[in-house]
């Protein structure tokens, strides 16, 4: 019983999980980084759940009513984080320090500012305050990536230091970070139990901190469930008899009894907006592998469409790109057919977000298993 998974996002790594959960063996291939590894840290659209053990491996935490900190200066509402992400709705009223860092892509002052002055600040009486810290050690630190700096904090003796500087400055009831407090260890978490106050960040750039450990995450996750990785784009899906093929660039082919499609959206390279802008040829979205039903926009076939440049966008709404994807039942089966279901961003019409890709990734890989 084999299970077939494209893609390594949030979907293909839940269908990965529930399709080994339900005893079946599993390849996902897997052509690099798609949304999974650009997201924010921040989890939306959950409807009915994810398992404990599948969130606690992904380092992810769950609550309605989650409250995070956006690098933008926005205060949001979630359904879950990265469990590095400060939780602010427990800190309704209470008074929040904002690190100070002299770094190029952190304005702590008007961070602040612009947290204080928000609805849900104003609404809960909450205090944001601006705390300068030492946290530079040398002058590059202040240029490099948020990725790199957030890397320096692994450092054996960093995390004991910068609890140390946080006890001395008594006073906030939390601490609001960039996103940097590491990608492999939990330092958000060492540095809330060794300070005695929640410590934790605002959200991530694209390429930041969130994403990369979503990524180390996943492998040491797929790792742990014995799950074979090919790395590779995948250009076509047959099916003959029982078996599902999946051929991939370069000729490498790869068979099982099911497979879930989680090639993400336009984001992760599984959607297309083919044709040529000319006119030339008919223009729409469509799928980047072949075998599989074509796509549709609110119920309607994306391609071809009627205008020669393509859909327009400008009249229509780029909420539009939201509303395209693979039609699927309740189980990601793929419509007219019994073995390939489908996952995450690439199903429509359903807006994009990590709640729904691993909440269709699961029902997707169980199903498929129970096909395989
Ligand atoms: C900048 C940014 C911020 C976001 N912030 C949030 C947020 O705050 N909250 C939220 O809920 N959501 C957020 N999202 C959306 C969320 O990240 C996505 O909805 C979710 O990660 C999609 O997961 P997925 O597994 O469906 O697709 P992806 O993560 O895109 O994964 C697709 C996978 O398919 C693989 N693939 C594609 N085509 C092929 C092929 N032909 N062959 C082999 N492999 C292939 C890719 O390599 C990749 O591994 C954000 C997205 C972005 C880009």
């Amino acid at each position: 019983m084999k299970v077939v998974v494209v893609g390594a996002g949030f979907a293909g790594v839940a269908a990965a999980w529930a399709a080994r959960r339900a005893g079946a063996t599993v390849t996902v291939v897997d052509g690099g980084p798609g949304a999974s590894s650009l997201y924010c840290g921040g989890v939306d659209g959950l409807r009915a759940g994810v398992p404990e053990e599948l969130l606690s491996a992904l380092g992810l935490r769950l609550a309605k009513d989650t409250h995070i900190a956006t690098r933008e200066g926005v205060v949001r509402t979630t359904d879950g984080r990265d469990s590095a992400l400060l939780d602010l709705a427990p800190l309704a009223g209470k008074h929040v320090g904002v690190v100070d860092v002299p770094r190029d892509d952190w304005d702590g002052p008007l961070l602040a500012r612009s947290f204080a002055a928000s609805d849900w600040a104003r609404s809960t009486g909450t205090r944001f305050e601006l705390v300068p810290l030492p946290l530079l050690e040398k002058g590059h630190e202040r240029r490099v990536s948020s990725y790199d700096f957030a890397a320096g904090f692994e450092r054996p003796e960093r995390p004991a230091w910068l609890a140390e500087v946080l006890k001395a400055k008594a006073g906030p009831n939390a601490w609001l970070f960039g996103p940097w407090l590491g990608l492999t260890r939990s330092l958000a978490a060492e540095l809330s139990r060794a300070t005695g106050v929640p410590v934790g960040e605002v959200t991530s750039p694209p390429g930041g901190a969130a994403g990369a450990r979503f990524e180390l995450r996943r492998d040491a996750l797929l790792a742990s469930l014995a799950v074979e990785r090919v790395t590779g784009r995948v250009t076509e899906v047959l099916t003959t008899g029982g078996d599902v093929t999946v051929r991939l660039e370069g000729g490498v082919v790869v068979v099982g009894g099911a497979l879930v499609v989680a090639s993400g959206g336009f984001v992760g390279g599984g959607l297309l907006l083919s044709g040529a802008l000319s006119g030339a040829d008919p223009a729409g979205f469509e799928l980047a592998i072949r075998g599989l039903p074509p796509v549709l926009l609110r119920g309607e076939l994306a391609q071809p469409v009627s205008s020669l440049f393509g859909v327009d966008l400008a009249a229509r709404g780029r909420g539009l790109l939201e509303h395209v994807g693979l039609p699927v039942a309740h189980d990601g089966r793929v419509s007219a057919s019994s073995a390939v279901f489908a996952a995450g961003d690439v199903v429509g019409p359903v807006p994009p977000s990590v709640g729904q890709a691993l909440e269709s990734g699961l029902r997707a890989g169980a199903a498929a298993a129970g096909t395989a």
